[in-house]
This record gives C-alpha cells, structure tokens and sequence, in this order.
C-alpha cells in the first residue's frame, strides 16, 4: 500500500533575480514499509524536496506545482498550521546534524515530552515519561540518561536520543537527511542498522537522504537517482546497482567505493551541476555525459521504462551490459 505519493512536484527559492528550480518535475510513490532512498550531488535538491515533504521550507521556498499526497490528503494544500499536526506525528525527522536537532536548554525528556503532549493532548504526563523510557530502551540508552542535557551526551548518543524523538509518535514516515555524516563509520553502520530493526517494529517506511550510494546499497530497497533537481532514475536497489541505464549512475556508481568490488579504482564524474536558476534546457546532464548527441542538448529526456526502472535519458539503449559506455561512445 502506497502511504506517500509525490506528483510532478516543484519547489523554488524566491531570489532577487530569477528564482531557483530547486525540485522540478520529480514523482514518486512510497510503499508501507519500504525504505526509500534519494541519491545524487551536493545541490541537487535533496533537501529541498525533504523539506517540501515535511513543509520546513525556508521563508523563500515554495512549491511552485504539484502534489505531495498522504492518506489521500494533498498536504500542499493545508496551511502551516495544519502542516505542523503532520511533523512527528504522520512524518518525522532525522535532521542532518543532531547538533541542531536538540535544544540546549532543556533535558532530553522534556523535549520529547513536550513533542508528545502537543500531538496528543490529554495524554497523562505520567505515560508520555513511562514512552520516553520506552523509546530511550528502544535506541539502545540508559532511560536515566534521558533527564540529561543533549550536551553531556557524545556525538552518537545525540544522534540516539534524535531517533527517539523521530520515533516518539509511531510516523507513518521517518526521512532521515544525511543521518550519518558526522559520525565514524562504525557508529554509522550501528544507527542504521538500529533504525532498520526499529522500523520493522513499527512498520514506518523510510526515506534515506544521502550523497553516498554505499549508504542506500546497505539500507534501502529502492533508490531514486536526482540530478540538477529533476528525477535521473529510479528503481530497486537491485537495479539501480547492478544495471543501471542512465549515464549519470553508471558516473555516480563508479565514483564510490563498493563493498563487491573493493579494488575497482574510483573515477569521479567530470565536471559540475549546472545553475538551476533557470536550469538549461535538454537534459540537464548532457555537458558531462559520455553519451551526449546534439538531440540531448536540446530536447528534455523521456521518462523510459526498462526492466522496472524509470530513466530519463535519450540513450537508454546505448549503456551496454558491462554499465560502461561503448568505448568506441567516449571521446
Ligand atoms: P546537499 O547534498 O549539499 O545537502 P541537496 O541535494 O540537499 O545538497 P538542496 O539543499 O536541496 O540540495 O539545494 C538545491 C538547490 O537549491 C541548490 O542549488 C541550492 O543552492 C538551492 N537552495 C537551497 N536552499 C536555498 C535557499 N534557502 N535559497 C535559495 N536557494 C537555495
Ligand atoms: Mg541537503
């Protein structure tokens, strides 16, 4: 069952020139249960589109078209207001720092607390403590700790007592930007791993925001491929890995380490993403593709549908088996 549907979405940024085409165009359905995740380069609209999803967008962000439906409700459409009734208690949050999540001010308990007595009034105080102990059990800290301040904790406890608190209200979705990047690898693999188990015990899906496809290969079960803003590719895990068909995640694939091939040596993708204000027209990843014929450069890719992927690409049928263009393609 789909509990998340994003429709031909578009998000801009309000600049004093022209404004920025942060999100444009991407549609995705998101299965109870499912974990999701959303790769591509610094920029290119990740966080833009977690923020839509969620309605944080900054004071110059809004959705410019579009629909971002849950339980059949389009949440464009409601005001701030009713927005915030959906944050925590229908679709929560792991923010990219723990450091920002937390306020400094007051205890852990308080915080979360507070989160669960605003969703869910009438609650005895009594039971919103006896939920935090249970939720503190859950990430694996001490429940006597939660009465501390989010500076007596180290960095990955912070990040714990974040997942508590994106857990306190049983969402329905849990996005999670960038979860891991100030933390070692170890603590990495442990939080995701956490996350994973917790999930199946409340049956939330998850959406994994990250620039490291080695994250999404470990915890995702499909994967969404964003470039300069708009939807590259989708598909399962499987898929988007093993045998892509767009230029750009055959590029993105072989610019990060993998656990298979260890010894394979990394080439990062030539180039930058282009201003997305306004982005230029064709396919936006023709300047750096191997691949590119007049044809990209001037006409906006199709959405193509091969083997349960989505490519937007003019040249699907050009990637061969080995996920490398034809030697003979590259200049
Ligand atoms: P990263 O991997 O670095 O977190 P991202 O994929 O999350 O990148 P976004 O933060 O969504 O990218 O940014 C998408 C585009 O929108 C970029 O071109 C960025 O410069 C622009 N942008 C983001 N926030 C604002 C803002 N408040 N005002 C104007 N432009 C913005
Ligand atoms: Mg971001």
């Amino acid at each position: 069952m789909t509990v998340l549907e994003v429709n031909n979405l578009e998000v801009r940024y309000e600049m004093e020139e022209e404004d920025v085409q942060a999100v444009d165009g991407v549609s995705f359905a998101l299965d109870e249960g499912e974990n999701l995740g959303i790769v591509g380069e610094s920029g290119c609209g990740k966080s833009t589109l977690a923020k839509a999803i969620l309605g944080i967008l900054p004071d110059n962000g809004y959705v410019n078209g579009g629909e971002i439906l849950f339980d059949g409700e389009d949440l464009t459409d409601l005001s701030q207001d009713e927005r915030r009734q959906y944050m925590w208690d229908e679709i929560s949050m792991i923010p990219q720092s723990a450091m920002t999540g937390l306020d400094p001010v007051y205890t852990v308990r308080e915080q979360i607390v507070e989160a669960i007595e605003t969703h869910r009034r009438g609650m005895e105080k009594a039971t919103a403590h006896e939920t935090v102990d249970e939720l503190f059990e859950l990430v694996g800290l001490d429940p006597a700790r939660a009465d501390d301040y989010s500076h007596q904790f180290s960095g990955g406890m912070r990040q714990r007592a974040m997942i508590a608190m994106s857990l306190a209200l049983d969402p329905a979705v849990i996005l999670a930007d960038e979860p891991t990047t100030a933390l070692d690898v170890i603590m990495q693999d442990q939080i995701l791993k956490r996350v994973g188990q917790i999930q199946d015990e409340i049956n939330s899906s998850m959406i994994v925001i990250t620039h490291d496809v080695s994250v999404v290969a470990e915890t995702c079960d499909r994967v969404l491929v964003m470039y300069a803003g708009a939807l590259a590719e989708e598909g399962s895990v499987e898929e988007i890995f093993e045998s892509p068909y767009h230029p750009y995640t055959v590029g993105l694939k072989r610019a990060f380490p993998n656990i298979q091939e260890p010894d394979q040596d990394l080439i990062s993708i030539p180039g930058y993403p282009p201003d997305l204000s306004p982005p230029p027209a064709g396919c936006r990843f023709a300047p750096r593709c191997p691949l590119a014929t007049d044809q990209c450069f001037e006409e906006d890719p199709p959405e193509v549908q091969t083997n349960g992927l989505r490519s937007r690409c003019h040249h699907v049928d050009r990637i061969d088996s080995d996920l490398r263009p034809r030697a003979d393609e590259i200049e």
